[in-house]
């Protein structure tokens, strides 16, 4: 079974924005929850402030950034070994196309000395045999080596997308209040694809080292004296390697910073569109982005001009290696100290160093690249889900859904309670209105039930046992919660429907429908139960969004509903027609409903007027009109927001 949960936009706008669809932390149960949900920004700017991102390597204190650096490599090792088959195959291949290519030369050499001057036919083509058959070793390893390269390298960044993902899911909702979904995305996109693109190139940077190693070991065997002239540039080279890497690594971390930026600008404005539209903010959604992508512009520059500066001494070696062979080896030829064929040979090794020390600069580079995206990713790996199941967990007790809340005080950041020291009992069966002026914490009492948070202190009780000494599997399975702005995946309605249980009958999903008083739409629609909702389920209107949103809930068969304003986006002239669904769905179980609108309210058995996170005053709707001053006043509140709301209820 399922979390049910829907997206719901908070009152305010342009609020933090959390996603969470996600499985169980322990795999113990099937747990797996949908919610996407909008959290109005904290009133006051200072608490804005505290609003802190996923802090980023980069910008990180020294310790901690050596600490994340540590953690990238460790997360790249421990992938780019989740192939071991191919990395096995990618190494041997390596090692074997190097040892054929540093034997060609001295094949060819053996060819000369042995069948060409002086001339001997079968020493000719027993030599010549020899460099066919390294060279069609080459041929065959070089594939191999290749094909290996993208084995590892892809399953690598498969494993690490599958990695964050699942663990992004798990993932508190503290975290993702936090966190810029744009930016979590462009972690698990172009990060993950550095990492890939690095992997990919080991076994090639693997034999070049080899290469380099190897020939240097001929060169010294054939000529220890024209070797150190040939090879005298090398330590410059590897000396220059590391100064550039070091130079290279802020730079590459800042422009995958940049990068992130870019997706974060993309995406909340398309997500926000029709707000952008609204209001006319077209240019300065553009602005916005033409700033970012000016950052990654930047960024892009300062990592090509050093790559540019430490080009040339890569492009110069070689040829300084060939001019060194000519001059020594050339005058050693003069003097009888050497055969023309052991000159050749040289220059054979030198070029075959071109290639490789022509790659440093490129892997270099990538390297670091790679390793700062690394860090990024392991950044979000190594933070810990903050709401876990313990091990000793208990399974959910027979029951009907008695909630208590004892002695609650909670608050989204520690110093700020929310609720303050409430005590709450709701009966099983039995369903409250919460109702309240706006930032009362009504949303914040509905939301410790499935345990999105814990409670700072005091306990939370359903049928008896504390929520933290619950499976959470059982326990979100006995909470489903509809919100205000429905999330539809962009799926057929059935499969909307059935979201919180996939071998759900179809019988048992138009049954939900019809009673949440969806079926006669749904069965209007172009192919019913399997007409696919648009992005989001936008071609729907809200109205019939919720019933949808409802019917999920209803297939779910919760022990505990909890509506969150779920119908205060609908046209109050319309809500009474999803009024009758909801009376419908509460009977006889456990229900928070949070609303505002009077007939709404009218439809629980209690009403509980929530103020400053504590219980003002409670009894039925028409006891508190009678009694409750505050009560009439917060409602004459909210029924003058409704009427400020023109668009509520159009189809969005
Ligand atoms: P409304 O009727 O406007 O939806 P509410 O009574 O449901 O309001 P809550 O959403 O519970 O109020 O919010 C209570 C307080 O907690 C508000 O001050 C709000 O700004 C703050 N708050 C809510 N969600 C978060 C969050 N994810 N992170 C930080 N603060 C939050």
């Amino acid at each position: 079974m399922f979390l049910r949960s829907e997206g719901r936009s908070g009152p305010g706008s342009g609020g933090a924005r959390y996603v969470h669809r996600g499985s169980s932390p322990h795999g113990a149960g099937a747990y797996a929850g949908a919610v996407t949900d909008t959290v109005e920004a904290p009133a006051d700017p200072a608490a804005a402030t505290q609003r802190e991102l996923p802090h980023d390597p980069a910008t990180a204190p020294d310790a901690e950034a050596r600490q994340s650096r540590r953690g990238g490599w460790k997360l790249m090792r421990e992938v780019a070994g989740a192939n071991k088959r191919w990395t096995v195959i990618g190494i041997s291949a390596s090692l074997f196309w190097t040892l054929a290519k540093i034997v060609i030369p001295l094949l060819a050499l053996g060819a000369i000395d042995e069948g060409i001057d002086p001339y001997d036919g079968q020493a000719l083509a027993f030599w010549s045999g020899l460099i066919v058959l390294a060279t069609a070793i080459v041929g065959g390893m070089s594939y191999l080596r290749r094909y290996s390269a993208f084995a590892i390298s892809l399953k690598a960044e498969a494993e690490l997308r599958r990695r964050l993902f699942d663990h992004l899911q798990r993932l508190h909702f503290g975290y993702h209040d936090r966190a810029q979904i744009g930016e979590l995305m462009a972690r698990v996109s172009t990060d993950a694809k550095q990492v890939q693109l690095l992997l990919v190139f080991i076994p090639i940077f693997g034999a070049n080292i080899l290469m380099i190693v190897g020939v240097s070991i001929v060169l010294f065997a054939l000529n220890a004296q024209l070797a150190a002239a040939a090879l005298a540039s090398l330590p410059l080279l590897f000396l220059g390697a590391w100064r550039f890497s070091s130079l290279l690594h802020p730079v590459a971390m800042g422009l995958q910073q940049r990068l992130a930026a870019v997706s974060h600008v993309v995406e909340e404005s398309l997500s926000g569109i029709r707000v952008v539209k609204g209001f006319g903010a077209e240019d300065l959604q553009v602005r916005e982005l033409g700033n970012a992508a000016d950052g990654v512009y930047d960024r892009g520059i300062a990592l090509a001009r050093l790559r540019a500066t430490f080009n040339p001494l890569l492009e110069v070696l070689p040829t300084v290696g060939l001019v060194a062979v000519l001059w020594v080896g050339g005058r050693q030829v003069i003097d009888g100290n050497l055969s023309v064929a052991a000159l050749i040979a040289f220059n054979s090794y030198i070029l075959q160093l071109v290639f490789p020390l022509r790659m440093t600069s490129f892997i270099v580079a990538q390297v670091s690249r790679a390793s700062a995206s690394a860090s990024r990713l392991h950044e979000i790996l190594a933070t810990d889900p903050e709401i876990v199941e313990r091990k000793d967990a208990v399974t959910l007790p027979e029951g009907s859904g008695e909630l208590r809340f004892e002695g609650v005080t909670f608050g989204y950041h520690h110093d700020r309670p929310v609720l303050r020291d409430l005590d709450l009992v709701i009966k099983a069966g039995e369903s409250v209105a919460l109702v309240g002026p706006t930032g009362a914490g009504k949303s914040t009492v509905a939301r410790l039930v499935p345990r999105f948070y814990d409670v700072d202190d005091g306990r939370l009780l359903v049928d008896g046992v504390d929520v933290r000494d619950l499976r959470l599997s059982d326990l979100r399975d006995a909470v489903a919660m509809v919100f205000e702005d429905t999330f539809l995946f962009t799926d057929t309605v059935r499969a909307n429907i059935a979201f919180a249980d996939d071998d759900a009958e179809d019988a048992a999903v138009e049954a939900a429908a019809r009673l949440a008083g969806g079926h006669d739409f749904v069965a209007d629609l172009p192919e019913g139960y399997d007409t696919m909702l648009g992005e989001h389920g936008f071609s729907l209107s809200g109205g019939q969004r919720q019933r949808v949103a409802i019917a999920r809930a209803i297939v779910a068969n919760p022990r505990v509903l909890i509506l969150d304003d779920a119908t205060s986006s609908v046209d109050p002239t319309k809500e009474h027609e999803i009024r009758g669904a909801l009376g419908e769905v509460m009977r006889g179980r456990t229900t928070i409903i949070i609303a505002h609108r009077p007939a709404t309210i009218a439809l629980a058995d209690r009403v509980i007027l929530l103020d400053h996170g504590k219980v003002a005053v409670e009894g039925t709707h028409e006891e508190l009109l009678r009694t409750s001053p505050r009560y009439r006043a917060v409602l004459a509140q909210a029924a003058a927001r409704d009427e400020a709301k023109p668009e509520a209820g159009a189809a969005s």
